[in-house]
């Protein structure tokens, strides 16, 4: 996104400059960090071997208290954002500031490590793109014909991820914080009858192997026949989430020229199998 769009997006947010730390600015500018990202000078943290794998990786914060929080993907993280994040990693101490104003406090909470470079703790949630076969390659068909969404960052690369890396991780975080996360997965698509989901089974049936009372929600397409999501529904999940992205056909056509193939229909049915299996949807 160019400066320029940023500054639209800023005046669209109608900042109460006389009072910058108002929770309204901190709801507005949340949401902002989270759609536009921010520039950020933070002492003694590196972007280096983060996974930039999907909108939903990034620095983690909160504001104030655990309940308002944003998540800064790395992917938009730019010199060219108006909108900073300055302070310390180390003490996770830091400010918002805009047009030279500091705005508020916020924390930046530390990255946790899960023991896979692939796998990450986001607030709760314990989150990895799978690859198409485990330690295989990760990739999505829209992409491999020439038409990933406008806001994809997948690139198809070869990712060191199996099911008993997950589990390792899912164990690992459980020890460290006390408390069992939710897992999501998710992965680009394929062009086969199920539109990919496969692939999450082997990974489904390990953690639930080894923690009978794991959260797990697959993130992924509605496939072209319903059946397709059987065998995920029997290897053990509990959610499954579909991003229809837009309702109108222009922008979806505009801005998702590959997966604008899928059909509202589609999500429609899908979302219609799971619940009637008490498989929750959203
Ligand atoms: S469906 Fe779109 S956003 Fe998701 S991986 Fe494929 S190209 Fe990327």
């Amino acid at each position: 996104m160019n400066k320029v769009l940023f500054e639209k997006y800023i005046d669209e947010l109608n900042l109460d400059f006389g009072n910058t730390d108002s929770l309204l600015n901190k709801i507005k500018l949340c949401s902002y960090l989270v759609c536009c990202g921010a520039s950020i000078e933070l002492e003694s943290y590196t972007l280096n071997n983060k996974d930039f794998r999907t909108g939903n990786a990034g620095m983690q914060l909160t504001v104030g208290s655990p309940h308002l929080r944003a998540l800064i993907p790395f992917f938009y993280v730019g010199k060219d954002n108006p909108v900073k994040l300055r302070g310390s990693y180390v003490t996770g101490r830091a400010v918002i500031e805009f047009a030279g104003r500091e705005f508020f406090e916020i924390t930046v909470l530390p990255d946790m490590v899960t023991g896979n470079e692939n796998i990450s703790l986001e607030f709760d949630t314990l989150i990895a793109a799978v690859p198409e076969k485990p330690y295989g390659i990760r990739n999505c068909c829209y992409r491999s014909i020439g038409k990933p969404c406008a806001f994809c960052i997948l690139k198809k690369k070869r990712v060191n991820l199996g099911p008993k890396d997950l589990a390792a991780a899912y164990g690992e975080i459980a020890g460290k914080t006390g408390a069992e996360p939710q897992v999501l997965l998710t992965g680009g698509n394929s062009g086969r009858k199920d539109r990919g989901l496969l692939k999450y089974i082997p990974y489904v049936k390990e953690l639930r192997n080894h923690f009978s009372e794991v959260q797990i929600a697959i993130e992924a397409a509605p496939p072209r026949d319903v059946l397709c999501l059987n065998a995920l529904i029997d290897s053990g999940i509990d959610t499954f989430a579909a991003n229809i992205e837009f309702f109108s056909a222009q922008t979806k056509e505009e801005l998702l020229p590959g997966k604008s193939e899928i059909e509202l229909e589609e999500y429609k049915q899908a979302f219609a199998y799971c619940q009637k299996a008490h498989i929750k949807t959203f």
